[in-house]
Parts: C-alpha cells; sequence; structure tokens
C-alpha cells in the first residue's frame, strides 16, 4: 500500500483525486486461519495489528457482522485520559495514553490526536479527597497529574461557573497529558494497517456459532460460512455474553445503552475536556464546533443503540448548573451504544475455559482510550497463550478469587 504523505497529497490534488486506493482489502474469507478475531471495534483491529506487529501472525481474519468501527468504537465521546487509581488500571491506560501520542505516526494514519488537557472536577468534599488520593497514587505509578484548585480551573476554562446553585467548583484532577483523537479515524488507521500487513477484514459477516472439539476451539459458523481456525479471540463490547454462550462459559458482564449527544457547532469555547461527575455530564469541544456531550447510562440492561429525550434533558439539566452558557444552544444528533460492564468496573484479558479461545471485554463507558494498550496486551495474550504484565490482573479469574481491581468511580460515571 502507498504511504499517505505530503507529497502524496500534491500528487493527488493535481490529478483531480484518482489515484487513491482503497483503504482496506474486502477479501472473501479463507477456510482457515491461524487467528480469527471477532469484532472489528477498535479493540479487535488493534489486536490484529499488534498480533502482526509484534508477534508476526500473518494468517489472521478480522470478522465484523455490521461495518469495522459501527460499534462503540464509533459512538464514543472520544476522552483519553490513564488517570486511574489502581496500579493494574494505571498501567494499561498510560500504556495506551502513550502508544497514542504517536499512533498516526506508526500507522500512517493521521487519527488527530488532541492531548489538549482533561480535567475531573471536585464539586463535593468527598470528591476533592478522592482525587487527590488518585493524584497522590498516579505520583507513585508513574502518570502525570496533579490536584488543582478553582482559580485554576477557571483560567483553563473561562465558561465555567464556579459557584454553581446546587455545586461549586472546589478543584480538579487535571490531566495535561490526557486528550481525545478521532474516533473513526483510529478503527481505519488500524484496519488500513492490518490489510496492509495481509490480514483479512471480512465484514458483513455475523458469527453465529463457535465450534470445538476436545475442549479446543476448531473454527467459527459465520453468515458467510464455516471459517476453521487454529486461535480465536472474542472482542465484541456489548455482545460478549452473547458469544460466551456459543463458546458455552459464561461472562460476568452486563450490557446496557449509554448515551450522547452533539449541540449545533459554535466558536471555540473550550479547549479542554472537563468531567462533571457529581452532576454527571462532561463536555468538550469538536473540531467542527459542536458541543460533544456525554451522558449516563440507561438505568436497565438492554442492545439498543438509540438516544432517548430523558437522557438529554438529564444531562443537559445538569451541565447547564456548570456551563450557563449552553442554554441556549440548539442539540443536534443523539445516539447510544451498548457498553458491556463488570462489576467492579475494570476489564478482562483473559484466556477461558474453551482451549485457544480468549476474551477481551468490559471496557465499559471507558475503553476508547484503551484501544491501543488493550490491543497490545490481548495480542501478547493470544500469541503466547499466557497474559503478559499489562494484563495479567485482568483476568477471569479475580472473580472467582475474590481480587477485584475496583475502579467503579472512576469508571462507572465518567469516561
Ligand atoms: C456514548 C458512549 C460514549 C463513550 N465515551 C467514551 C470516552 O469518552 N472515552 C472512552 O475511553 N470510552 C468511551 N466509551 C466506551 C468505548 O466506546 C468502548 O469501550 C470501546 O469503543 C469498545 O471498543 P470495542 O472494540 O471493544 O467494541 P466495539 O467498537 O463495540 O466493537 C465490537 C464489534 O463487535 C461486533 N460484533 C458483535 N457481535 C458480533 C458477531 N456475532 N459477529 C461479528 N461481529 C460482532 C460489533 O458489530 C462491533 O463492531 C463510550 C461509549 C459510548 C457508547
Amino acid at each position: 500500500m502507498r504511504r499517505y504523505s505530503a507529497f502524496a497529497i500534491a500528487r493527488e490534488a493535481a490529478r483531480h483525486h484518482q489515484g487513491w486506493e482503497k483503504a482496506w482489502r474486502s477479501p472473501a474469507p479463507k477456510d482457515r486461519y491461524d487467528v480469527i478475531v471477532i469484532g472489528a471495534g477498535g479493540h479487535g483491529l488493534a489486536t490484529a495489528y499488534y498480533l502482526g506487529k509484534n508477534h508476526g501472525i500473518r494468517n489472521l481474519a478480522v470478522i465484523e457482522k455490521g461495518w469495522l468501527g459501527g460499534g462503540n468504537t464509533g459512538r464514543n465521546t472520544t476522552i483519553i485520559r490513564s488517570n486511574y487509581l489502581q496500579d493494574p488500571s494505571a498501567a494499561i491506560f498510560e500504556k495506551s495514553r502513550s502508544l497514542y501520542e504517536t499512533l498516526s505516526q506508526d500507522l500512517n494514519y493521521n487519527i488527530m490526536f488532541s492531548p489538549r488537557g482533561v480535567l475531573m472536577l471536585a464539586q463535593t468534599e468527598h470528591e476533592v479527597r478522592g482525587w487527590q488520593r488518585t493524584a497522590q497514587a498516579n505520583r507513585l505509578q508513574g502518570v502525570e497529574t496533579q490536584f488543582i484548585g478553582p482559580e485554576k480551573v477557571k483560567e483553563l476554562v473561562p465558561i465555567i461557573r464556579l459557584e454553581g446553585p446546587r455545586y461549586p467548583v472546589l478543584g480538579a484532577l487535571w490531566q495535561a497529558r490526557g486528550g481525545t483523537a478521532r474516533h473513526d479515524a483510529v478503527a481505519w488507521g488500524y484496519a488500513r494497517a492490518c490489510s496492509d500487513m495481509g490480514h483479512d477484514i471480512i465484514q458483513q459477516c455475523e458469527v453465529t456459532g463457535i465450534r470445538s472439539e476436545n475442549g479446543q476451539v476448531t473454527g467459527v459458523e459465520t453468515t458467510k460460512g464455516s471459517i476453521g481456525c487454529g486461535k480465536l479471540a472474542i472482542v465484541v463490547a456489548g455482545h460478549s455474553g452473547v458469544l460466551a454462550e456459543m463458546a458455552g462459559f459464561r461472562l460476568p458482564i452486563e450490557s446496557a445503552p449509554l448515551q450522547a449527544l452533539v449541540s449545533e457547532p459554535i466558536k471555540p469555547v473550550i479547549d479542554v475536556v472537563v468531567m462533571a461527575n457529581t452532576v454527571h455530564g462532561y463536555l468538550s469541544q469538536s473540531d467542527k464546533g459542536e458541543l460533544v456531550i456525554g451522558g449516563g447510562t440507561d438505568g436497565y440492561n438492554g442492545y439498543t443503540q438509540r438516544g432517548s429525550f430523558q437522557h438529554v434533558e438529564e444531562t443537559v439539566r445538569a451541565l447547564i448548573e456548570t456551563f450557563p452558557i449552553i442554554s441556549r444552544l440548539r442539540m443536534l444528533r443523539q445516539w447510544g451504544g451498548i457498553v458491556d460492564m463488570t462489576g467492579d468496573r475494570s476489564p478482562i484479558i483473559s484466556t477461558t475455559p474453551l482451549g485457544n479461545c480468549f476474551v477481551n471485554c468490559g471496557w465499559g463507558t471507558g475503553g476508547f482510550k484503551a484501544i491501543p494498550g488493550s490491543g497490545w496486551a490481548m495480542a501478547d495474550l493470544v500469541a503466547k497463550g499466557t497474559p503478559g504484565p499489562l494484563a495479567a490482573e485482568f483476568g477471569l479469574n479475580r472473580f472467582r478469587e475474590g481480587r477485584f481491581i475496583d475502579e467503579s468511580v472512576a469508571a462507572g460515571v465518567a469516561h
């Protein structure tokens, strides 16, 4: 595949853009692959990419029931941060954040990584203590964050109202190297690089069954026929429970819709990401000028990918307390994605009761930021059969042994 470069853009401009190649191939499935990855979201594609790049695996297919990046990867609000409390979480999210910094160069695809800084507001004394504790933990973990006072918050976010009607802004946890990236571009960049390595990305192909013999996986049934495989990676977020059932085991996962919305585009008003967990809402501004606003998860499990008026109302009402200037904005679009949540709100990167079948799920409301790190760790697990240091604590056995990685405050509400 020809590299993208300033020279290529100039050449194609002169040719009326007639010479661009397709970014990825759309092959028919082969009879058998060494590795099949189910799910062409960011995590599945990143797993395939690092299996090729770090472990030299080439006979690999990514199988996707819809279009690549059409799940949560294309529906999220793109916040990237690594300021988690527990050591295993901080390690994998920081690995991921640092991979994001050079991902555009690595993939030769502009993922529009924007390290604009992320603020998590403290609006109660309890939150002040919580974020101060996280800042101390981050210092020990080598993650750069700091607890800042209200004056500094106002300096960073001039449109904020510090003395809210219910909750004043008492400070914030500030991660200057956090930010956002373009979600579609992350999926497209990995897909293009995977295709270039020779991986087959098979879209519009739903996995409907998993075959096994003597406790080992042997292949999958799909809407495009049976495909054999040596190893299988299940990376399907909200549908993890469905695929696990096909493979004959159960996962401690609940799936629920999570919603978001964007406003009409306006001139630049905010150049950082702000998360307000107490009132519950978060805000950033896209390059197009839309305010990207995150809401909550529905209060019941489900598989819908729609938005609802109730969430728009609740989220906007909450955010207006802290950002009164948004009160007269019109909302443009709303949508939902199906998030996969564990009890401790930490992910699962694990072997399974079925031999040579691996699972990566449970990223819940906060897995966009984890895509590169998760793919890296999952590729390690699939290639070697045992987890490397990044994934070691995220096995399914932690639920049996009571070794929870409790991030429920960090990931259960904000993203
Ligand atoms: C509204 C919203 C806001 C969010 N905001 C943030 C945020 O700001 N920051 C952050 O870090 N995270 C955020 N998240 C979470 C993040 O989007 C997810 O954790 C992440 O995208 C999960 O990626 P994935 O690749 O695991 O899943 P997905 O992108 O959902 O990919 C899974 C794929 O598997 C496919 N699949 C399912 N079943 C089958 C089958 N039987 N056969 C073949 N393919 C199948 C699906 O079609 C899908 O494409 C948000 C999520 C939502 C919904």
